[in-house]
Formats: C-alpha cells, structure tokens, sequence
C-alpha cells in the first residue's frame, strides 16, 4: 500500500518494507513470492544476476511492486530506469498496445505513462452513469492507444432501435510533457479545451470544465439547440413540433445545459450471468414512447429478472426498475389471429395477475392466523427451450431429451401503439410482469401489469397493458471494459442504491 501511495503522489513511504539504503551501498536480496527481503550475503543472489535477467524478472512484476524495488540499492534503481519493463507492465495490466516507441519524441517515458496515467487515473476506468438528474446516461472510460478516454455512449436515433450505440468522447487524459497528466474537456465543437478530474470518493468522481466558452456557438443558444437536436436525437424542429415533443425535449436541452461546467459520475456494473440464465443478462436500448429510446440493464435474480433503467425522463427518471418479469409465470399466448384481439390477450394477464393476489392474500390470512404458511407448490422456472441455446451449449446437452424448438407467430394486438412497426414476428416464450409507470417528477408510481415477451436471444418486448402501448428492447453490442462487478452481492448493492440516486 505504501508502495502505491507512493506512486501516486501521495502519502508518506515511511511504511516502506525495506529499509532505506544509502547509495554505493549494495546489500543482498532476493524476491519471494512477489517480496522483497535482504537476506545475509551469500553465492545466490538477485546482485549476482545478469542486468538483462533482472530486466526479465523485474518485468513480470505488478508495476505498483517496482517502486519499492528501486528503494533498495543502486543496482535496481538503474535496472528499474529501462524503459522495455515499463512498457510491458503498461501492456500487461492495462492492455496498452500502442507503438510506446513514439514517446521518445515527446521526451515520455513509458514509465510516466504508467505512473502518472494509466495508475494516478486507473479508479476512474470503468463504467458510470452521470448525475443528470432524471436523464442518467453511460459512460465507458478505457485506455485508448496512450489516452484514457471518457466515451459517452448514446442511443442511436428514435425509434431505431436494432441500430448500434453512438459513442461520443467527453473527456480525455493524456501525457503532453512530462510532469503531468493533462485532462480536457471534449464538449463542443471547438476541439480540446482544458478540464479537471477529481475522485470525489471510492466510485463516484466528478469532472469539471474550465473553458465552457468553448461550448459556446456564434449563433447562439438556439444554433446549440439546433445542433443537439440534431446531433443527439436525431431531429429537426419542424420534426418535433409535428410529433408535439416540443415541451418534453426543451425542457431536457435546458436541464442538462446546467451540467455543462460540471458532472458527477456513479460506478455501474455489468450484471453478472449464469450458464442456465433464460437470457443473457446485459445493457439494452428500449422505446419508450414519445420519450424516444432509453438505456436499460437487464439482470437475473433467481426467478425474477430485473430492467433497470440507466437513461430515464422526468416521468421514471434513470436508476428506477422499470421492469420486473416473474420467470414462473409464463403466459401461453394465442395464434395470430386471437393475439390481435386486444381484449383477449389483457385477460390472459389479467388472470395471471388476479391469481398473484389470491395467493398473496391466502399467505397472508394464514400468517395472520399464526399457522405456517403452506407455500404454494414451487414450480422450477421456466427453462428456455432449446432454440435459445447457442449450438455449442446444445453439443453439451446431447444426451438430454431433444426438445422441440417453440417458434410462434407474433403480431401486436391491433390497439397496441408501437413506436416502431418493425418489431420481430416470431416469438419463444411469454412472461407475466409489472412495469413502473408515473406522473411528471416520478408522481405516484405505480406498477402496472403487463406482458414480456421474449423473441430471440438479444431482443425483448413488453406491452403495458393500461397504457396499450409496446416497447421494444433490443441488446447493446458495444464490449464495456473493466466493467465486471466485484461479486453478485456488489451488483445488487449497486441496484439498489441507483434507485435513491435521483430521489
Ligand atoms: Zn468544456
């Protein structure tokens, strides 16, 4: 630990392992299992090696160790100069693969880059989400050639939502000289501009802009206006004016125009995922009606999966649950021509759901009644059929009874709206479940029963029954890097404090 304060900057050495030696003095030492000791002096030593075996052994060790090492006589400090050990450990635990021999123009070494970038800025890689009041957003930040870059990532255009993600820089780290990182800002289109980045703790660090002029358009804010709509969502004026967004889109154009200057950004995590999940867990683009098209994280609890939204509006703001789907519960739909009966498909759920409450209240009465509740008969849930699985997990199941594929046909029911018209026609499998909706400012939210669909291994829908409206959510491609949580209970703490973030 001391070793890393060390290389950070900051903190005292003073709890240094090895004791500090004077130069010219050369003690002996050796290394075991990655510490370092002196040892009496004797014929096997680390001394006796050859320069370029120690440059070998030195390189294989974790960067934040070679600090120390250099502490220890001389004879190191000079071996630790060799700029080829640096270079692998930026490799090695950073995946640096950059041509690092283009630094020597800019007088940089490789071992600036790894201690004054890549270990002063390694807390803030990973993935966030901004503290943009009810909007959220995502944020990857990675090492990029010799730059650490903040990569925002948007949806692509409503309503298209089987297109990729549109990733844009916001902020990037690099070494221009020696002494230090420099940190800029990216917004705006007058190119690299001078910010700051601070950790304001564990998980949470806040960026700041100190040239917002830059941000700034001859024509004003109207011509920023313009080229957001534009930029961002995709639109003209005219456009929403003719859709009635009008409202809806200046107000989020004025709220987020205040964290122009500043941002606070969250740690998020990938969902972690089982080899028999019905779905592979992960981020998804969903619609949602005339809010256009927002980020969600799918994950599996059990016999519950979750939908959580990581870009949100003013209605269920970014952090809330916006799904939750019970996996026992499947909903056997009817053929075609039944389904686009809007009535006969809200039965089906609504049965589902008036079954949900007779079972709630016969637990309850027979808690209240002081008698062990008899716990209706747990059923396995809902193992996906075998169209789900990859062709080599269906190798390792050979001997298993061969099952047939469920492939139905699916059409929307003819008072469902549908943001887009070209949603998937086959479905696998149907499930019971709630969606969270609102008033303006997350007014009594309420969830509501409805019906999820799930139509291939990277494409979702689900029909809000009382609004009689379809969303449809379909897989972020995008790799995130260093984004795996710690431990599922990590994941879940995660959730559940996203949900106060926006309160
Ligand atoms: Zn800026």
């Amino acid at each position: 630990m001391a070793v890393c304060a060390r290389l950070c900057g900051v903190g005292q050495s003073g709890g240094c392992r090895q004791r500090q030696l004077e130069d010219g003095e050369e003690d002996e030492v050796r290394i075991e299992a990655g510490a370092v000791q002196t040892v009496p002096r004797g014929p096997r030593t680390l001394l006796q090696l050859p320069p370029e075996i120690l440059v070998e052994i030195f390189s294989s060790l974790p960067g934040t160790e070679l600090p120390g090492l250099a502490r220890v006589c001389k004879k190191f400090r000079h071996i630790l100069s060799t700029d080829t050990i640096w270079r692998r450990r930026c490799k090695q635990e950073y995946g640096v693969c950059e041509n690092l021999r283009k630094l020597e123009v800019t007088n940089v070494s490789c071992q600036d880059v790894y201690v004054k970038l890549l270990h002063q800025y390694r807390h803030i890689l990973g993935l966030w989400q901004p503290d943009i009041g009810p909007y959220g957003g995502l944020l990857n930040v990675v090492v990029d050639g010799l730059f650490i870059i903040g990569w925002m990532y948007l949806t692509p255009h409503d309503p298209h939502v089987d297109e990729p993600m549109r990733p844009k820089p916001v902020f990037r780290i690099h070494l221009m000289e020696r002494k230090s990182a420099t940190v800029e800002c990216m917004y705006g289109h007058k190119g690299p501009h001078n910010g700051q980045i601070q950790m304001v703790k564990k998980d949470e660090f806040c960026t700041k802009c100190v040239q917002t002029d830059y941000h700034r358009m001859s024509g004003g804010r109207q011509e920023e206006f313009r080229t957001w709509l534009r930029e961002d969502l995709g639109r003209t004026l005219e456009d929403i004016f003719h859709e009635h967004m009008q409202e809806l889109i200046l107000m989020k154009f004025i709220y987020i125009c205040q964290f122009d200057n500043c941002l606070t950004y969250r740690r998020i995590y990938h969902p972690p995922s089982r080899p028999d999940n019905l779905m592979r867990p992960g981020f998804f683009k969903g619609t949602y009606g005339s809010h256009g098209l927002e980020i969600v994280l799918l994950s599996i609890h059990g016999t519950v999966a979750k939908v959580t939204k990581i870009t949100g509006d003013p209605n269920v703001p970014a952090g809330q649950q916006t799904l939750e789907i019970d996996l026992m519960r499947t909903v056997q739909l009817p053929d075609v021509e039944h389904l686009r009966n809007f009535d006969k498909m809200s039965r089906l759920i609504l049965d589902v759901q008036a079954q949900i409450q007779r079972e709630q209240r016969l637990q309850e009465s027979m808690e209240e009644d002081g008698r062990e509740a008899a716990a209706p008969a747990r059923v396995e849930p809902a193992r996906p059929s075998s169209v789900l699985r990859s062709p080599e997990d269906q190798d390792a199941k050979q001997d298993s009874e061969p099952q047939t594929p469920v492939v139905q046909s699916f059409v929307l029911p003819a008072e469902v709206m549908a943001r887009n018209e070209e949603y998937p026609r086959v479905w696998r499998m149907c499930f019971y479940g709630t969606g969270l909706i609102a008033g303006h400012g997350f007014s009594n939210p309420e969830r509501t029963p409805g019906l999820f669909i799930l139509f291939d291994e990277d494409r979702f829908g689900f029909i809000w029954l009382e609004l009689k409206s379809f969303s449809l959510y379909s897989r972020v491609r995008d790799k995130f890097q260093r984004a795996e949580a710690p431990s599922p209970e990590a994941f879940d703490e995660m959730l559940q404090s996203m949900q106060t973030w926006t309160k």
